[in-house]
């Protein structure tokens, strides 16, 4: 199955692998990543083999990399069958990291399968209305952060611990709504 990629970056402040899927349905008036809205960009990749690929280039800086970013555009304005194996292939090749994913849908419309793979979800669309200074986090006040509460009951299911999280949970600077989901 395939998906569209705009790129991917480290972040050595966020120790983060970010993955930017091209596309983007939402057109959020301010949108900061408004290249990565267009279905027709991008480039096509197998997903499964993409997803090999940058856990190659992962592990040579496994260390510094804690979180794995699930951005874009938007990952959630694929049909659910390419948006669920994407998710699949991140948390069976990652999960021993933070999976986070990042969407402009709002809480009650996040599709219940997500909570099968992401341990973090920052929703909701950019309002420019509700933007807050440069560099805050979330960058408008009506987004929120999701943190899954399913790991919780499932301690040695996955390399994420309940404590990690929880952690993770208390110290998360974010000026918006956060909550167990
Ligand atoms: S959801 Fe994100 S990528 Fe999509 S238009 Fe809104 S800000 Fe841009």
């Amino acid at each position: 199955m395939e998906i569209k990629i705009a790129g991917t970056e480290f972040s050595l402040e966020r120790k983060s692998f970010e993955i930017y899927v091209q596309g983007c349905y939402r057109h959020c008036p301010g949108c900061h990543n408004p290249e990565t809205q267009s279905f027709g960009s991008g480039t096509a990749v197998e997903i499964d083999k993409f997803i090999r690929e940058q856990a190659d280039k992962v592990e040579l800086f496994d260390d510094l990399v804690d979180n794995i970013y699930v951005t874009g555009g938007d990952l959630l304005c694929y049909v659910d069958d390419i948006a669920e194996e994407f998710s699949a292939h991140v948390l069976c090749t990652w999960y021993n990291k933070y999976k986070w994913l990042f969407t402009g849908c709002e809480e009650e419309d996040i599709p219940s399968w997500v909570w099968d793979y992401y341990d973090v979800v920052k929703c909701g669309q950019y309002r420019e209305d509700l933007r807050q200074p440069d560099g805050t986090f979330p960058a408008s006040s009506n987004q929120k952060l999701l943190f899954n509460s399913k790991w919780m009951d499932n301690p040695t299911l996955f390399g994420v611990t309940p404590s990690s999280l929880e952690e993770m949970y208390n110290y998360t600077e974010f000026k918006g709504e956060k909550k167990w989901k």
